[in-house]
């Protein structure tokens, strides 16, 4: 339903008198502001929010520019963040001038973030908006977006199921104040010298938001109550910077920080606060007995790509044998991710001081595998789909199961659902979802193939125990932990209708006499009005 036009059309004097009066109220940057526009307010001023001074086109249109920054190495602008407001089912046509030309985010109230559609981003330039009332924002984004506060709160929701495994520490403070924080994840109870050490950050340009999601990604799988989870926890030290360059995301920004500087192109001299906090951290890590032996530094593309990169170093900037090192791990992420087949590699000779990778070749060489990977915004690979936050999320995840595999932590006896389906069903058997499927249970044992995949039982042969048992204050159940793409919840229902997880905090896993057995013990859930539990078992596409 489109709203008839009853009201509007205000002179031009009007406008501009509003337009001065808002001038005065800009918040910290010139493109964070709140403009009101008749009865339509267009709001960027809070975190990582980003506008261009807007124009009234008509009644019912508006042109919105891009904001550019200036910093040292020129002009940038493609990040964009706003959110509007005005009367209840108004249309309104927003000109986006919007030159990097994915199809923009949309958030309505506190729905989740999702791409527009193609009614509501026609030419991807033009979007067409209903508007919720006064009080319900509608927000635009370039990507769906990761502000300092929302990555704080993201990065603490998740850390919370294992405190115990996550260290937190301010590495220094950025010109407008800010910790630049970086989290260290490692299971404590495990020996210190078997363990391998990682450097992750993303972020270090303000837009590149895939690189956060990604960074997000790998703290899922850290943080999951997974054998991949726990494999990861106990032999690697992560240490991970989500925002190295916090001042330009809360500002809003595409590329720089808060006075312009580009804090990735620094390492010939450095004078931005963030790269100088990373540099003392890594070179103190770097004197560890055991000290970090592979980076990731994670960016995002607006070029239009049909698979994400690293930037792999050539030789001669490296050394042969490095060259193999690099492809090791992008190997291993290829294997793991239907998100990533390294189908556009990109080499470059690794500039003499200019990067983080430089300085770990000039000083440390062959011993640091460091990477840049590239996100971008536009369609994934998978399907040709928009890509989204949750994709990125998702090959995060896989890039930390391939540390696993890239320092050989993985089982030997790990497989995948298709491994086990393959093992007990042939060719014929798997083509019917009746039979070989994972709600399938040709054994009738009540137990559907995924839990018999889940569990290491039989799925032809009719098997008794399977299902969680209270004992005492405890759950308990059986599962394998080497069934590699399988993750498990425990949820409780009042009602057999609506069902909530409850949290892994507290698991605890002991193996038992048989290798692809493990017993799983869960504190009993406390929350009120429980009638009703059961164990799920979900199959991931990254493992
Ligand atoms: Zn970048």
């Amino acid at each position: 339903m489109i709203r008839p036009v009853h009201r509007k059309t205000r002179l031009w004097n009007g406008l501009l008198l509003l337009t001065i009066a808002v001038s005065a109220s800009i918040t910290h940057a010139e493109n964070q502001k709140r403009v009101a526009l008749d009865e339509v307010t267009f709001d960027s001023a809070y975190d990582n929010g980003s506008m261009g001074q807007v124009a009234q086109r008509s009644a019912d249109r508006f042109l919105i520019p891009l904001y550019e920054e200036q910093g040292e190495l020129g002009p940038r602008r493609y990040w964009f963040r706003f959110r509007l407001f005005g009367p209840l089912d108004q249309t309104v046509t927003l000109d986006l001038e919007h030159i990097e030309n994915p199809r923009p985010f949309i958030r309505e109230d506190s729905a989740p973030w999702r791409r527009m559609t193609s009614d509501e981003a026609p030419d991807l330039e033009t979007v067409v908006v209903r508007l919720l009332g006064e009080n319900r924002p509608i927000e635009l984004a370039f990507f769906e977006p990761l502000g300092v506060d929302e990555t704080a709160a993201t990065v603490n929701q998740l850390t919370e199921a294992f405190p115990t495994m996550v260290t937190q520490e301010p590495l220094g403070e950025t010109d407008d104040g800010q910790p630049v924080t970086l989290f260290t994840i490692t299971d404590p109870t495990t020996p210190l010298e078997s363990k391998r050490r990682i450097w992750i950050h993303s972020r270090a340009h303000a837009g590149e938001v895939t690189s956060t999601h990604t960074l997000l990604g790998i703290l899922d799988r850290l943080m999951e109550d997974s054998p991949q989870g726990h494999t990861l926890r106990s032999q690697l030290i992560v240490h991970v910077v989500p925002l190295l360059n916090p001042d330009g995301v809360r500002r809003g920004h595409t590329r720089w920080d808060a006075v312009g500087r580009d804090p990735e192109s620094q390492w010939c001299a450095i004078a931005s606060p963030a790269a100088q906090a990373i540099k003392a951290k890594v070179d103190a890590l770097m004197s560890e007995d055991v000290s970090i032996s592979l980076a990731l530094n994670l960016h995002s593309t607006k070029g239009t790509y049909a698979d994400t990169f690293f930037f792999k170093h050539l030789t001669p900037s490296v050394s042969p044998a490095f060259e193999l090192i690099q492809q090791r791990y992008i190997d291993a992420l290829a294997n793991r991710s239907p998100l990533f087949e390294n189908r556009n590699p990109e080499g470059s000779q690794l500039h003499a001081c200019r990067f983080i990778e430089s300085y770990f070749w000039n000083s440390w060489g062959e011993d640091v595998m460091a990477l840049t990977h590239e996100g971008h915004f536009h369609r994934r690979l998978t399907d040709n789909a928009w890509i989204t936050g949750e994709d990125y999320r998702s090959l995060g995840r896989s890039m930390a199961s391939a540390l696993a595999d890239f320092y050989d932590l993985t089982p030997a006896n790990e497989h995948s659902w298709e491994d086990w389906q393959a093992e007990h069903f042939d060719a014929l058997e798997r083509r019917f979802q009746s039979l070989s499927g994972p709600l399938a249970d040709p054994d009738g044992d009540n137990l559907a193939n995924i839990l018999e995949y889940g569990q290491a039982t039989h799925p032809r042969r009719p098997d008794s125990t399977a299902t969680p048992m209270k004992i005492g204050d405890s759950l308990s159940f059986a599962r394998s932990p080497t069934a590699a793409d399988a993750t498990w919840y425990i949820e409780h229902s009042s009602d057999l209708v609506s069902w909530q997880a409850i949290s892994p905090t507290g698991w605890e896993t002991l193996p038992t006499e048989h290798p692809e057995i493990e017993t799983v013990t869960v504190p009993y859930p406390q929350e009120p009005g429980i009638n009703f539990l059961r164990l799920r078992v979900e199959l991931n596409k990254d493992r």
